[in-house]
This record gives C-alpha cells, sequence and structure tokens, in this order.
C-alpha cells in the first residue's frame, strides 16, 4: 500500500519494511509486510479489527452503498483517544473500497502549497487521511472547503492588482479526518464530513483478543491468565496493549530466554520497567503524587503541566484519561483533585515503589 507520509507522528508500529523516495519533499513509502515487525499486526479487514461493533456495522452500510453507486465514499470523521485505531480504520476503510489510502499529518501541511500538492496527488477515488484534523492551519482549512464539497480547488495566483482566480478540478476522493479534539475542529470543517464516528475505549475482552491475535502472529505463547492481564492494564487502548506486549516480549527473550509468558513472567517483565500491577508508570505516578502534595485543592493542568515538565494535552489525552476511568482522579471546573482512592494508592506508593 502507497503512503504518501508528512509526518506520522507517535505511530510506533505504522511503517513497515519499507523503501523510501523522495518527491515534493515528502516521503512516500511503500508498506509491505514483515514478520519481523508488529506492523505486520495492522488487521487487513473489518473481521481482524475487534470490537466497535456498531461503528464497523455503519460503515460496511456506507462502504457497501459507495461501491454500489461507485462512487468514493463521504468524508468520514474519527475521533477518539490516541492509539484506538483511527489510522488503522483509515487504512481499511481504503482496502474495502480498493483503492489507496495517502497518509498526511495536520501540523506537517504548514503552507496552502503542502495541501494543494497533497490533493494535486490523488487518484479517482483515493483516500487522503488528515490525522490531527483540528491542528490544521486556517488557510488549509479554506482551500478545503471546495476541494472537500465540490472537489475543486479554487486558487488565487499573484498578488495585488495582477491577482487572478484560478480554478482546478479535482478527481473525487474521501478525506479521513482522525482528532482527538472533536470540538476544536471548526464547524464549517466539521459540516463538510458526511459521516463522523467516535471510537470508543476498548473492553477486557477485546483487548484480550488484540493481544491474542498478535501474540500468535509473533509466536508468542501466552497463557490466558497472562493475556487476560496484560488486557487489564492496558488502558482500554490497543496501542497500549500491543506495547506492553513488546515490552514483555523483549524481557522474556532477552532475561529469560523463551518464548513463553506466564502472569508471573508478566509482573517481573513491567516490574523491569517501573509499570506496577494497576499498568501505572513512573510519570502516572509523579501526576498523582504532585496533585496529592496540595491534597483537596483543585490544580489547573498548566500548573500540573509545569511542575512535571511536561505536555499538558499529553497529560490531558494519555495520562488523564486512565486516572479518571480507575477512580484516581476527577476533573472539576476549578482544576483536578486527586480522590481518595487516588491518595490511598499513591500513599502506598511513594514509599514502596
Ligand atoms: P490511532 O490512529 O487512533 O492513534 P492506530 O490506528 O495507530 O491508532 O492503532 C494503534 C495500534 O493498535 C495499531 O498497531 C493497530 O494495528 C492496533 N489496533 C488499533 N485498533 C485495533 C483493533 N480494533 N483491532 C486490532 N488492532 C487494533
Amino acid at each position: 500500500m502507497a503512503i504518501i507520509s508528512s509526518n506520522i507522528g507517535d505511530n510506533e508500529f505504522s511503517l513497515g519494511k519499507k523503501e523510501l523516495r523522495l518527491v515534493d519533499s515528502k516521503i512516500i513509502s511503500e508498506e509491505k509486510k514483515s514478520k519481523n515487525n508488529l506492523n505486520f499486526s495492522r488487521p487487513d479487514t473489518f473481521k481482524e479489527f475487534i470490537g466497535q461493533d456498531q461503528l464497523k456495522s455503519s460503515l460496511r452500510i456506507s462502504i457497501d452503498a459507495a461501491i454500489y453507486r461507485k462512487e468514493p465514499l463521504e468524508h468520514t470523521l474519527l475521533y477518539g483517544q490516541p492509539g484506538l485505531g483511527k489510522t488503522t480504520l483509515a487504512f481499511l476503510i481504503a482496502n474495502e473500497m480498493n483503492t489507496k489510502c495517502r497518509i498526511a499529518s495536520a501540523p506537517a501541511i504548514e503552507r496552502p502549497r503542502d495541501i494543494v500538492g497533497l490533493l494535486l496527488g490523488l487518484k479517482e477515488g483515493e483516500v487522503l487521511f488528515i490525522d490531527e484534523i483540528h491542528r490544521l492551519n486556517r488557510l488549509t482549512e479554506e482551500l478545503l472547503y471546495s476541494a472537500m464539497e465540490d472537489f475543486r480547488l479554487d486558487l488565487t495566483m499573484g498578488a495585488h492588482r495582477g491577482a487572478r482566480c484560478r480554478t482546478i478540478n479535482l478527481p473525487r476522493f474521501t478525506l479521513i479526518g482522525a482528532t482527538t479534539k472533536l470540538a476544536s475542529i471548526s464547524s464549517p470543517l466539521r459540516d463538510r464530513f458526511g459521516i463522523s464516528q467516535k471510537i470508543e475505549f476498548y473492553t477486557y475482552e477485546e483487548l484480550n483478543q488484540i493481544i491474542v491475535n498478535f501474540s500468535r502472529l509473533i509466536n508468542l505463547n501466552l497463557d490466558n491468565e497472562a493475556s487476560y492481564n496484560l488486557a487489564k492494564i492496558s488502558r482500554g487502548t490497543p496501542r497500549i496493549a500491543l506495547r506492553l506486549l513488546r515490552r514483555v516480549r523483549d524481557y522474556a527473550q532477552v532475561v529469560k530466554k523463551t518464548n513463553v509468558i506466564s502472569v508471573n513472567l508478566i509482573k517481573k517483565a513491567l516490574n523491569s520497567y517501573q509499570i506496577d500491577e494497576k499498568g501505572l508508570d513512573s510519570l502516572d505516578r509523579q501526576y498523582l503524587s504532585f496533585l496529592n502534595r496540595n491534597y483537596n485543592i483543585p490544580t489547573g493542568l498548566d500548573s500540573i503541566a509545569a511542575g512535571l515538565g511536561d505536555d499538558s494535552s499529553m497529560l490531558e489525552f494519555v495520562v488523564e484519561p486512565y486516572l479518571i476511568q480507575i477512580g484516581f482522579l476527577t476533573r472539576t471546573p476549578r482544576g483536578r483533585l486527586l480522590t481518595a482512592l487516588g491518595k490511598k494508592y499513591i500513599d502506598s506508593k511513594d514509599d514502596n515503589f
């Protein structure tokens, strides 16, 4: 599958064995499946894509309807936390539509000519996937309006009195936008997506299935209890499940010289990476300790980020959702608060971990 990748971002499983060549300062890569790489694990069909049943069945109907009418799928917006499968779904949609998926990340589309180049490079029916679409700049976004609605680019060439308008027709394509921040997308852009779907966190059973499938692919022998244990600390997120699985695999192969994974081995492996029995790592614990210092006083996200020297949106989208989910943290209009449960946990860890 050919990909244009301006900046794939935090996607440690995204690129497989690849041939790279530079075209217009963008990287075009041919992705091939390789047994040596977990990218091999990216599902190829909706059937292999675990969970998200409601989303899959409504996408299935839209895809079949588009195929029946011999049209591209309507522009689609996918929103949800990082690592839940937005990029994977974009590939799957392209596969199902029997076309190519070209990938770009909004922060890398800096100048109008970047988006013009991407759009002009599309062929009839292809999918253009733009990750972090809420971060498009205004000029780029405005160019997209007519491209999405009428498959047309309205460009102004030259300046002042010599300025001329030129319209370029584009092939019909599908834009798939992905975002973690639905509210940050302007309504004119949001309104141009015919399909808008939320990707939810996964259940333990679904994560367990993803772990079992991937461990088979990479020849790891996980017993049931071990895979379920890993699923329970994966924060409802396949990317985290796979990342933990890879760390466990490293530990098992290098330290224990085995491919057989038991619950006990998982505990030892995760302990060596400072991940505890709840799946919390050192950053989570630093976050909780910081709030514990001012227990019962709501603290703003920016103060926490400054105190920890970390990026506030990383804390908001990666660290906090799970802490909220397990009842350690609440968000109030006045700031973040550690719960009694969170306090009990961090008090027990501060000395012991
Ligand atoms: P996002 O784009 O939302 O950040 P990705 O699509 O990159 O997430 O998914 C992260 C990893 O998790 C990928 O390796 C992908 O193969 C895997 N993954 C995500 N969702 C699923 C799923 N439902 N079934 C199987 N694997 C999944």
